[in-house]
């Protein structure tokens, strides 16, 4: 998958700010995030989208959301957190992701930077 952008991403060959990472799976920042948190999470096998990911793999997303979720919890306090998964249309990049969306009463303010200072470990 020599275009996927999410592929360069865990090759290391585009940037990111990552927040968790195993065998499997890897987590970052979204860079044009809904909310202050707003996580995205792969998997390190390129799988196009919900109707071709097998069903391990969606283990392994689903056990690293909940690692994510605790940990976004603990250091930004949100009030709710939405996850999406988008196909078809919608789907801007084609290699499968699990949007993690902290939601918050009052907006907050801050910039991916900051928030990746917050809950890096
Ligand atoms: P989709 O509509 O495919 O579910 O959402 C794709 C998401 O990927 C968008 O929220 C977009 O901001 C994010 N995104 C696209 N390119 C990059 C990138 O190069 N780095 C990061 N961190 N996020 C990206
Ligand atoms: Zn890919």
């Amino acid at each position: 998958m020599e275009e996927c952008i999410f592929c360069k991403i865990i090759k290391g060959e585009i940037p990111s700010k990552k927040l968790y990472e195993d065998e499997h799976v890897l987590a970052f920042l979204d860079i044009h995030p809904e909310s202050p948190g707003h996580t995205l999470i792969i998997p390190k096998e390129h799988h196009k989208d919900m109707f071709l990911i097998p069903e391990n793999e969606l283990t392994n997303i689903m056990k690293s959301a909940k690692v994510m979720m605790n940990r976004l919890e603990e250091k930004l306090h949100p009030d709710g957190f939405r996850l999406v998964q988008n196909n078809g249309i919608v789907q801007e990049v084609k290699h499968f992701h699990l949007h993690i969306i902290p939601v918050y009463q009052e907006k907050e303010e801050k910039t991916v930077e900051e928030i990746y200072e917050i809950i890096k470990k």
